[in-house]
């Protein structure tokens, strides 16, 4: 992701295609002025604010910008942005990307599809589903199988 030139007035068809606007108008503006603390004050006093967030609210408020391809602020090219900031976070998935919270939804979807076909196979045939589930049983006359066959 890459930063481009928001210039007041200009036509949104001007912009690159997939763009976000992060000037001061928008949520992800620096709510600390150039004219207030200087440049480089201002970006870092910007990232201190990011940095004070929560995960969760960090993630919230960087939700909205992620598929952008650019973010378009008033700085120009040279000059020290704090959508430089925001593209920083953008890109290190590590601070932002929540594993634990992604594989225990990756696990209930698994779970609730192995439930649903369970439920079909069952439905297919009660003894052919008993083949399906219980191979060994059948092949084989047991040495594998421990004990109990009711269990799993
Ligand atoms: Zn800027």
């Amino acid at each position: 992701m890459h930063r481009i030139r928001f210039i007041r007035g200009q036509r949104r068809e001007l912009y690159p295609p997939g763009y976000r606007c992060v000037t001061r108008i928008t949520r992800w503006g620096n709510p600390y002025k150039v004219a207030d603390y200087g440049r480089e004050e201002a970006v870092r006093l910007f990232r201190a604010m990011l940095e004070r967030m929560t995960p969760d609210e960090l993630r919230a408020y960087l939700a909205p910008l992620r598929g952008a391809t650019c973010l378009a602020c008033s700085c120009k090219a040279d000059e020290l942005c704090h959508a430089d900031v925001l593209i920083e976070y953008l890109e290190g998935d590590t601070v932002t990307y929540d594993f634990a919270a992604f594989c225990a939804q990756a696990d209930a979807q698994a779970a609730e599809l192995l439930a649903e076909l369970d439920a079909l196979c069952k439905g297919i045939d009660e003894s052919l589903y008993n083949v399906c589930t219980n191979p060994l049983v059948l092949e084989n006359d047991s040495e594998e199988v421990s004990d109990d066959d009711d269990s799993e």
